[in-house]
């Protein structure tokens, strides 16, 4: 049953450091605005992504660019990565878990707070068009596992294998030891998670990954997980996040994140708060990286981290940038 059919039969729904500087060009804050700050422009379209995965955004951009829909900008930008062979933590070309699967995780969140999601999902290249169509065609918010692999087929995706050599090779290494460890910063490539406002001030987000290289058979950690690994409210702004998902699952970051600056914070502050409530509950763990990424209705954004190495992605209409995001334990 169509997703719209549903809502219909079952009568639900019938009712600081790095913010973007202010861009000459863009418009005058509404006076209708949900935000506080009456200096502040805003500044669309805009897209920012975790990382410094510049193909994704110029992706994004361009749709975004020529008159596009924030949802149609963050699933074709994240795509560039689900397809990138090289990128060892995103969609074919993952690592593989314990076991020698690659098993991918995805979730997309649009403007009217709908949402969709696979988890553990097998053998299809685009784990977050998955979701989208779970989103759209689907009563449901969230397909797992072989489920959400019988539902890829349905909707037409084809099989594919998403162990490449250099994966399968570093995995037969890895199993010589079996030893799991977090690594902070992996080559600076890490889950993707992006989010965009477009030409109508509307925001979308995506996120995608293969998760914790050799993690258990079946784990799944907070990419997929609406409020943990991403979060969209249309009135106030996103956020999204990288890392050790078990940490953010633990204080539903990007949920708080978008919760704080729906109190005023902004994108830089609540992405502060979020990584320090991480580190308050882990009582001098810091063993792990987490990095968090927010923007708000205006357009500005903001992103911090537990170990100095995260960095975010930008494209608006004067070009692209890279910021390099500021730690909560400094180098
Ligand atoms: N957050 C992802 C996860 O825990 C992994 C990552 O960002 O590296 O699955």
């Amino acid at each position: 049953m169509k997703r719209r059919k549903f809502l219909k039969k079952s009568s639900i729904g019938t009712a600081g450091v790095f913010s973007t500087p202010l861009l000459a060009s863009c418009q005058e804050k509404p006076k209708d605005s949900t935000l506080l700050n009456d200096k502040v422009k805003i500044i669309k379209p805009i897209v920012v992504c975790t990382w410094n995965f510049h193909k994704a955004t110029a992706k994004a951009w361009k749709v975004l660019n020529m008159g596009g829909n924030a949802l149609d900008a963050v699933e074709q930008g994240v795509m560039i990565e689900e397809a990138d062979t090289n990128n060892q933590t995103v969609g074919v070309g993952g690592r593989p878990d314990r076991d020698g699967n690659v098993t991918l995780d995805a979730c997309i969140m649009d403007k009217e707070s709908n949402c969709g999601a696979v988890l553990c999902m097998q053998n299809i290249a685009h784990p977050i068009s998955v979701a989208r169509k779970v989103m759209e065609e689907t009563p449901h918010v969230m397909l797992a596992g072989k489920g959400a692999e019988q539902f890829a087929y349905e909707q037409g995706f084809n099989k594919t294998n998403l162990l490449t050599e250099q994966s399968k090779k570093e995995w037969l290494e890895w199993k010589k030891t079996s030893k799991y460890e977090t690594i902070i910063n992996i080559e600076n490539h890490d889950t993707i998670g992006m989010l965009a406002i477009d030409k109508n001030g509307d925001i979308a987000g995506g996120c995608t990954t293969s998760g914790m290289g050799y993690k258990y058979a079946g784990r799944v950690g907070d990419s997929p997980i609406i409020g943990a690994g991403l979060f969209v409210d249309n009135e106030i702004g996103g956020a999204t996040a990288t890392g050790v998902g078990e940490e953010v699952v633990r204080t539903v970051g990007s949920f708080l994140i978008v919760e704080l600056m729906r109190q005023g914070k902004s994108p830089q502050e609540a992405c502060e708060e979020g990584v320090k409530r991480i580190m308050q509950k882990n009582k001098g763990r810091k063993d792990f990286q987490i990095g968090f990424l927010a923007i708000n209705k205006n357009g500005e954004t903001g992103g911090y981290c537990v170990h100095p190495g995260f960095s975010y992605s930008q494209y608006t209409e004067e070009g692209q940038i890279n910021h390099p995001a500021e730690s909560f334990i400094k180098a």
